[in-house]
């Protein structure tokens, strides 16, 4: 049965009503930017100079906004993080990999590996639904598969290197440690030491639209995938020691979803603006730009979680503070309020995609707080949220 329709005071409302995870809000500054520039880049030759410089753009935007260490390369391909996972089964694990299953999405990239003919069993490690999961040094296990940020529960992980601290600098003896990044990514900070491949596609908090895949590796991992395509067969778009040919060419192997990279390189540029060495905040170093960013959905995110905590008909889907997520917050409402008439209302009134994800049988809402996301805005949903509850209970 639809809830009844209850519609909210303009005055209440956030300027920006798409709160969805991925697709995620992408700033009407952007498009309009991409609008007024298209002609340089949409519709021209994606080997001629114009698309190339955009590509290298978006790779030197990379290296200063994760400061990279020297020696990292930043690949991209098109078809996005599941692409990529079908890559890393063909290019990325050697024999045998171990999985933190905490999630829709950390699940997925398990089950291509079991069905890889070419590949051992993987070593999963499973969480319940809300917590992380922590990953093991296994000697067989020459590949782990992390997951910054579970966008299906809004679970955040900590980013580190499986095994001994003496092992760290070689890798935990040779093994990579690989992690999707595909929600976070430019939302929260992480370490390069602790991973040699971090990937992520541009349509959650890059602002960006969906197409393409990114991958920030490390030296071992670009060696890792040369040996393993100079000993395999595998096809051309999934063989990325050949998309790391491309990366240092400013190349793609096929013809790119430029659009996406213009919003991307659009949002790298908007946070260096606010946080990098030019940053109106003085004293930024160049790399200030996810420092800035972070900070930005740390502070949307509290304001909600804040919210959830203090309201008697809410709560943090997440108990454990330390594992909430900054950019994707999950909460659940008491059984006297039904969250999918919650979404629905709020659908009708312009915000936008506030359920759960779709195969999580929850009472919740879920909502994109990436860094584009005006913090204003989150205080302005709370008050949505309270004016519904209040018709609704
Ligand atoms: C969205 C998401 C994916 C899938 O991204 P696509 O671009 O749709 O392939 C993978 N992993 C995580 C963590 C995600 O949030």
């Amino acid at each position: 049965m639809l809830p009844k329709p209850i519609t909210i005071p303009k005055r209440l409302l956030p300027k920006d009503g798409r709160f969805g995870s991925g697709p995620s809000l992408v700033p009407d500054e952007a498009l309009k930017n991409l609008a007024k520039n298209a002609h340089r880049y949409m519709g021209n030759s994606h080997r001629k100079e114009n698309v190339k410089e955009l590509i290298g753009r978006f790779q030197e935007g990379c290296r200063d906004f994760f400061s990279l260490p020297d020696g990292w390369a930043v690949l991209l391909g098109n078809g996005g993080a599941t692409f990529f996972w079908d890559a890393l089964a063909f290019c990325g694990i050697e024999k045998k990999s171990q999985h933190l299953c905490f999630g829709e999405f950390s699940a997925r990239f398990a089950e291509v590996v079991k069905d890889a003919p070419h590949l051992e069993p993987p070593q999963i490690i499973e969480a319940e639904l809300g917590m992380g999961a922590v990953a093991e040094a296994a000697s067989d296990v020459d590949f782990y598969a992390l997951t910054h940020n579970e966008t299906s529960t809004g679970v955040l992980a900590d980013i580190s290197r499986p095994g001994k601290t003496s092992d760290k600098a070689s890798g935990a003896g040779g093994a990579l440690a690989a992690v999707d990044g595909t929600s976070g990514a430019g939302g929260i900070e992480w370490d390069p030491a602790e991973t040699d491949i971090y990937y992520f596609s541009l349509q959650k908090a890059f602002a960006a639209d969906g197409g393409l895949w990114v991958a920030l590796c490390s030296p071992a991992a670009i060696a890792r995938f040369q040996k393993l395509a100079g000993e395999r067969w595998a096809p051309n778009s999934l063989n990325l020691a050949l998309a790391y040919e491309n990366s240092l060419k400013q190349q793609i192997l096929n013809t790119p979803a430029v659009a996406t990279l213009y919003l991307a390189v659009h949002f790298l540029e908007w946070a260096q603006e606010n946080g990098g060495e030019n940053g109106k905040e003085k004293g930024k170093d160049k790399s200030g730009g996810l420092k800035w960013a972070a900070e930005r959905s740390r502070k949307s995110s509290q304001i909600l979680y804040h919210w959830a905590e203090k309201s008697d008909w809410a709560e943090p889907f997440v108990k454990d503070p330390a594992a909430r997520s900054p950019v994707v917050v999950t909460i659940e409402l008491s059984e006297n309020v039904s969250a999918a008439d919650i979404s629905a209302i709020l659908r009708e009134n312009g915000v936008v995609d506030t359920d759960p994800y779709r195969k999580l049988d929850k009472n919740l809402l879920r909502f994109g707080l990436f860094p584009s996301r005006d913090p204003a805005d989150v205080e302005a949903l709370t008050k949505c949220l309270d004016y519904l509850a209040d018709r609704l209970t």
